[in-house]
């Protein structure tokens, strides 16, 4: 038995189905994240959990024990929202009190508690501060802050980096990350970001109009996308249809598949390659690139199709538009993958 269970959990608003029949668990100490696209019921599902929605079917476990209808406030579930909501009339001291104070926790306990907190989030010097006069990034680390201050058994983290520019929140990942594991706490963390995601997570729940599309660790969701959703949404692959990869390569495609590959996979070079044993190698022509960090991504022309390839960003070695080249597909990154309808395709 897990120490969270969603079964069988359908969530209603009028005729509109929300959650569509989630079923999954969660291991004590694990952070999961729950990855999709905006609107898919991600926060729905947070809500349920912490009480503040009722389910319309299926029940919720905490523990071993059905919670299904045990009111918010008696749930010990702490939940940070994706707007930060500090109380604008409390310091930053206060805010993080707030919730030991309600718990009748010893003065001398709390101050302990807080001074700690403060320190694990690096807000040392803002005790003070109201969050009029914080920024967006220290605003939602003292939130975060007075989540775990009480120690809840479970802490939900609804998008909560999505107002904060890309260098903090990449630093807050980090911290976050090493907090949820230093206490151990089980943690559920919504993101629309799949490489926030990757970095973060035990545990990925891929979400897909109400459904879970697919789930596993990182490397797991990353390395085998289960549909062309799955594939579309993490790992930015390129996705053939059927005639397309049969055309290029001359390969054969079992019926009703698509193909998927990682433009990483993809060897790029201006000779025919020496070592081609167990690729598919093909020419094309280089139609743009565009740098990503350490990586040079570019567009490649193969007769009618456009690939996407990733090389090691080398500024002595780069290719330019209009220059032919070849490219080596090594034959075990090309996942055949169910070509379906995507399922709320209307
Ligand atoms: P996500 O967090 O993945 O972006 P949500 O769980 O917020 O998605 O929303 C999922 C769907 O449920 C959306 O279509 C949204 O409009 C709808 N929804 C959410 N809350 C309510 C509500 N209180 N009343 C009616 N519809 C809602
Ligand atoms: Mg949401």
């Amino acid at each position: 038995m897990s120490y969270i269970e969603f079964h069988d959990v359908v969530k209603r608003f009028g005729d509109n189905t929300v959650l569509d029949h989630i079923s999954f668990g969660i291991e004590k100490g694990d952070l999961v994240t729950l990855l999709g696209p905006s609107g898919c019921g991600k926060s729905t599902l947070l809500r349920c959990l912490s009480g503040l929605e009722q389910v319309s079917e299926g029940s919720i476990l905490l523990d071993g024990a059905d919670i299904t209808d045990v009111p918010a406030s008696k749930r010990n579930i702490g939940m940070v929202f994706q707007q930060y909501s500090l109380f604008p009339n409390m310091n930053v001291e206060q805010n993080i009190a707030f919730g030991l104070k309600m718990q009748k926790v010893p003065q001398d306990v709390i101050d302990r508690k807080v001074r700690e907190a403060i320190d694990m989030v690096e807000l040392t010097g803002k005790e003070k501060a109201y969050p009029a006069n914080l920024s967006g990034g220290q605003q939602q680390r003292a939130a975060l802050a007075r989540s775990i201050v009480t120690e809840p058994a479970v802490l939900l983290l609804d998008e909560p980096l999505s107002a904060i520019d890309a260098k903090l929140r990449r630093s807050l990942q980090a911290r976050i990350r090493e907090i949820q594991q230093e206490l151990n706490l089980t943690t559920i963390f919504v993101t629309h970001d799949q490489d926030e995601a990757m970095v973060m997570s035990d545990v990925i729940q891929l979400f897909h109009a109400g459904r879970i599309e697919q789930a596993g660790t990182p490397v797991e969701v990353y390395t085998k996308p289960v549909s062309e959703f799955a594939a579309s949404f993490i790992g930015s692959y390129n996705q053939l249809a059927r005639d397309e990869f049969q055309a290029m390569t001359g390969a054969s495609v079992p019926a009703g598949h698509v193909v998927a590959v990682r433009p990483e996979t993809i060897a790029i070079t201006a000779d025919s390659p020496a070592d081609v044993a167990g690729c598919h190698v093909v020419r094309g022509t280089v139609a743009g690139s565009t740098p990503r960090g350490n990586v040079l991504r570019y567009t490649v022309r193969v007769g009618a199709v456009t690939l996407r390839v990733d090389a090691l960003f080398r500024s002595f070695h780069m290719f330019e538009p209009g220059q032919d080249v070849y490219l080596a597909i090594p034959e075990h990154d090309c996942l055949f993958i169910p070509a379906g309808a995507l399922r709320d395709a209307a």
